[in-house]
């Protein structure tokens, strides 16, 4: 069987259907709210609701200190408020068309390991077999981004030399100076 049809057939005897119930965009635990995004989303999001990017996106909320004075943070996530993701509204994605990839496999995650299970009201629930091969097809091409994400991040971040005082946001293509 070829891996997108193991994963889909995986899906559909874990069983999932979305309950709409929007606890995977509110922080009811701690960074349950937490979206990474890469540059690519982060530049979809802003072409089709018009905002900037970093009105969208806020530094991933981990910092790593080089000794040297600069603090770095790998990536980005969508910005949040308080309680939920800025998207949220009335129990609804304002941009479910363009939402990220952690939310279109969201409570499923390919890891190094392999098929990952998250917490949701909604698993269990019957997925039809379209539905699950979709998933599964999304959740190969997740991971296909993610580790093209994280393999540029690498590179990049190999040839960076400390520089000070600044706090930095290295991401796939290069890094953003946020203080300093
Ligand atoms: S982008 Fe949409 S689906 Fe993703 S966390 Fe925000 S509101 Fe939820």
């Amino acid at each position: 069987m070829d891996p997108e049809s193991a994963l889909a057939a995986r899906i559909k005897a874990i069983g999932f259907r979305c309950r709409q119930c929007g606890e995977c965009c509110r922080a009811v635990a701690r960074e349950s709210n937490l979206v990474m995004v890469g540059p690519t989303e982060i530049r979809r999001i802003c072409g089709a609701t018009g905002r900037k990017w970093r009105e969208i996106a806020e530094p991933y909320p981990e910092f790593l200190e080089d000794g040297q004075g600069t603090r770095f943070t790998f990536g980005w996530c969508l910005t949040r408020t308080a309680d939920r993701c800025m998207f949220l509204e009335h129990g609804r994605c304002t941009i479910y068309d363009h939402r990220p990839w952690i939310c279109r496999t969201y409570p499923f995650m390919l890891g190094e390991e392999g098929l990952m299970v998250f917490e949701c009201p909604g698993l269990g629930g019957n997925i039809a077999d379209t539905e699950a091969r979709a998933l599964a097809h999304a959740l190969l091409a997740r991971k296909r981004a993610e580790d093209e994400e994280y393999a540029a991040i690498k590179a990049h971040f190999a040839t960076m030399r400390p520089s000070g005082s600044r706090t930095l946001v290295i991401d796939s293509e290069g890094h953003t100076t946020i203080h300093g």
